[in-house]
């Protein structure tokens, strides 16, 4: 039965060993870093950037404390985000939040280039076929996987899981285009954008989000550059009228993030991968919406295994035993105490991905608690 290591947020002694930073401390010594990385060898800590707006990201300092416990085995680490919006513009948001070098002890690099165009193509599996995987990710022996959990429009839960599948494949191969990075698991076929105008409310959250460029409104008409558009999702997530869309299909999504997170553990030894997913500013989307609501949980933690399905079920089974916070967009839907509260809110299979990644093999849903 696979171990999952867990602090609590709670506080209840006026020392540092009773606080997040120093539990993390705690919980790093606990798994044992040198049963999985070694003298001299470079670690990636993956982590989410955000986006100009959404500051509920994991915080530097938790970072810190990886990379500071990482130095003390001797290995050598950095800290990586493949690219949402043009590497420049990534990593000056990476740089608001407080991520650079100063802060992290560590260099703070693109996985992915610039352009997000330096990846490796690997096969993946029957749904997504080959998908492009950021090189960095590809290329360095060892990774800490630092996922913010919290919930999201489109696969209801979002945490290791999607930070590896999502996280470490770029938005676009030089030749496959779309189709092979990340838009393969957004959508299938064509992925021709649809747009309802009689639904639309010309707020043009849309067309302000896009990386890309890619939509444009003339004379209240929608302009889509289908040969530019990444499918990255971003303009359909933020449409409230559910105006614009992308063909989806929710099981085929659910299955392609275990897809693509197996394809890119495929490309580490056994034992060269750690997950950490912290538990806190549980907020109801995704870190890289152009804004971030109040949580709609209260803190609880943070976790640390060896197995991904292992702390994807007990970071799961921990928020659906959670109260819905008051003055949250939990209450704004009048989530009941001991309603799932993601499941209410987004109304998607997302235990899918984690019973699809076990039945993938890359872990096992059976843990064992191990509170610090
Ligand atoms: S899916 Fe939407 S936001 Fe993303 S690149 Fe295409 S048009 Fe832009
Ligand atoms: S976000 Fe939706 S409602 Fe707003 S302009 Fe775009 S399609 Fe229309």
């Amino acid at each position: 039965m696979a171990k999952v290591y867990f602090a609590s947020a709670r506080a209840r002694k006026w020392k540092y060993g009773d606080s997040m930073p120093g539990k993390l401390e705690q919980l790093l010594k606990e798994i044992g870093l040198m049963n999985y990385f070694s003298p001299d060898e470079w670690v990636a800590i993956k982590t989410h950037f955000g986006s100009e707006g959404a500051h509920r990201i994991i915080r530097p300092v938790f970072l810190r404390k990886v990379t500071d416990a990482l130095r003390r085995i001797g290995a050598k680490p950095f800290v990586t985000d493949t690219v949402r919006i043009m590497g420049l513009d990534y990593l000056e948001v990476a740089n608001q939040h407080g991520i650079n070098h100063l802060s992290v002890n560590a260099p703070v690099i693109l996985a992915d280039g610039l352009y997000g165009t330096d990846n490796i193509m690997i096969k993946a599996g029957e749904i997504i076929g080959e998908i492009a995987v950021a090189s960095v990710i590809h290329d360095v022996p060892a990774m800490v996987v630092c996922s913010h959990v919290k919930g999201h429009i489109n696969s209801g839960y979002a945490g290791a899981i999607k930070n590896l599948a999502m996280g470490c494949v770029s938005g676009y191969h030089r030749t496959c285009g779309w189709r092979c990075g990340r838009g393969t698991m957004h959508t299938f076929g064509e992925g021709e954008l649809i747009w309802d105008p009689e639904k639309c409310e010309l707020c043009y959250q849309c067309s302000d989000i896009c990386p890309l460029d890619a939509l444009v409104f003339q004379n209240e008409e929608l302009a889509w550059d289908g040969d530019t558009c990444w499918r990255c999702g971003r303009c359909e997530r933020v449409c409230q009228s559910e105006s614009i869309s992308l063909p989806g299909d929710e099981e085929r999504f659910m299955h392609s993030l275990a897809e693509a997170a197996r394809a890119v553990m495929g490309t580490f030894g056994d034992k060269k991968i750690i997950f950490i997913n912290v538990l806190t500013e549980i907020q109801p989307e995704c870190d890289c919406m152009p804004t971030a609501d109040v949580p709609i949980i209260q803190d609880l933690g943070i976790l640390i295994s060896e197995d991904i399905v292992a702390i994807e079920k007990a970071s799961i089974d921990m928020l659906r035993s959670s109260s819905p916070l008051p003055g949250s967009y939990a209450q704004d839907k009048k989530v009941r105490e001991g309603e799932d509260i993601l499941m209410t809110l987004h109304k998607k299979p997302y235990m899918m991905q984690v019973e699809e990644a076990e039945r993938l093999g890359l872990g096992s849903s059976a843990y064992e608690l191990v509170e610090s």
